[in-house]
């Protein structure tokens, strides 16, 4: 696996149990999968590092998106098996490429235009008005590359400070996000979680809850688009959709081509959890059933707080209440940084839901 983040360490932790040597590319020895005891190399991504890494494996994965599409088409060719492979990662590299692909397939979308200039602006604003919503097509997450313009002069300011093209779409009025999480594996076989509601804040997602509160025909759209997608495009291992529900319908507004953070709470909450199907799908076996454990799962995503609380400080506090489970990455302290979550089953979500609420408080609260 490519990358060591969270990800990679509790793809790790899946690893372990069924037996599978893990080997991940690190770019620094404190990441959190060196630190969850994975096969580490150490080394800068470059062609040469990844195919060290890969060397002798049954297949080349991912722990994250930020590698130069180029770089693994050349190694495609040069025949490491890889999964996903280059052509679907680029779904998700890239969210030009997605969207100009999948509008072309009939997949619901926002509408969207390409600007390069202050006039695409005015011509976008003039259909959809302002604000605008403006994307870098590749390299953000958690909202680093979204910007909500709100009139021709930070449209102006944008152009100037952008070196290259955005995205623009109009901002949408979103009544709910969620998530669907598809499982297909190198043999064609596919599973698909239930569907995930996630609430996000100032871009970055706080908490997820399952079942999602969504009416059923939603639920049953979102996830025959999300298995009609990853055969379309041809992915493998793990896919998360993420939607917006608007007045418009169901709309897909990205994708992520390994396992998520809509896909923590499979780890308590179903019985393969992502981490693991993921595996199993890169390796081509037979995929885990996608079952939930229990009615309700809710998880909270700890952040470090503005406060100077150090959650990891917190834990024994927290580990007195059974139904909690806790996930920290070995991360470092930082406001705003995500390092963990916690998981709550329950046997409805407004019970599970308080509590992992509760565990937040308790992690990242005020100081004593
Ligand atoms: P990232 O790749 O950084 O996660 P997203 O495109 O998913 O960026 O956007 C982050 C968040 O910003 C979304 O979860 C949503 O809350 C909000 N957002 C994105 N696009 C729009 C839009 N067109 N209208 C309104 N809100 C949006």
């Amino acid at each position: 696996m490519a990358g060591a983040g969270q990800l990679a360490q509790m793809t790790q932790q899946a690893a372990i149990s069924l037996g599978i040597e893990l080997r991940i590319l690190a770019e620094k020895e404190t990441e959190s999968a060196v630190l969850a005891g994975a096969r580490t190399l150490v080394a800068e991504t470059s062609a040469e590092s990844l195919r060290e890494l890969a060397e002798g494996a049954a297949v080349l994965t991912f722990d994250h998106e930020g590698f130069d599409p180029d770089l693994l088409a050349q190694l495609k060719d040069e025949g490491i098996h890889m999964a996903p492979g280059p052509e679907a990662v680029l779904f998700a590299q890239d969210k030009l490429i997605a969207r100009e692909n999948l509008s072309r397939e009939g997949f619901p979308l926002p509408p969207f235009a390409v600007a390069e200039s202050i006039e695409d602006f005015d011509a976008f604003a003039g259909e959809h008005g302002w604000p605008v919503v403006a994307k870098t097509p590749r390299g953000g997450y958690d909202g680093g590359g979204v910007f909500i313009v709100e009139d021709r002069e930070a449209a102006a300011d944008l152009v100037a400070k952008v070196d290259g093209v955005l995205i623009l779409e109009p901002l949408l009025a979103i009544k709910r996000e969620f998530a669907v999480l598809a499982a297909r594996s190198t043999a064609g076989e596919i599973a698909i979680y239930p569907v995930v509601e996630t609430i996000q804040k100032d871009a970055i997602c706080h908490e997820t809850l399952v079942p999602a509160a969504l009416p059923d025909e939603v639920c049953a759209e979102a996830t025959e688009i999300a298995r009609r997608l990853v055969e379309e495009i041809g992915a493998t291992g793990i896919v998360a959709v993420e939607f917006f529900l608007t007045e418009d319908g169901v709309l897909i507004n990205e994708l992520a081509l390994r396992p998520h953070n809509s896909g923590h709470w499979t780890i308590e909450g179903c019985v393969t959890s992502q981490f693991e199907q993921h595996l199993r799908a890169v390796l081509g076996w037979p995929l885990g059933s996608t079952e939930l454990r229990a009615p309700a799962v809710a998880l909270v995503n700890i952040l470090g707080p503005d406060n100077g609380v150090d959650p990891l400080e917190r834990v024994p506090d927290l580990i007195a209440d059974p139904d909690v489970r806790l996930h920290l990455y070995t991360k470092g302290y930082r406001p705003g940084r995500k390092l963990g979550h916690a998981t709550v089953l329950g046997p409805d979500l407004d019970a599970a839901r308080a509590k992992t609420l509760h565990a937040r408080a308790l992690l990242q609260g005020e100081p004593k």
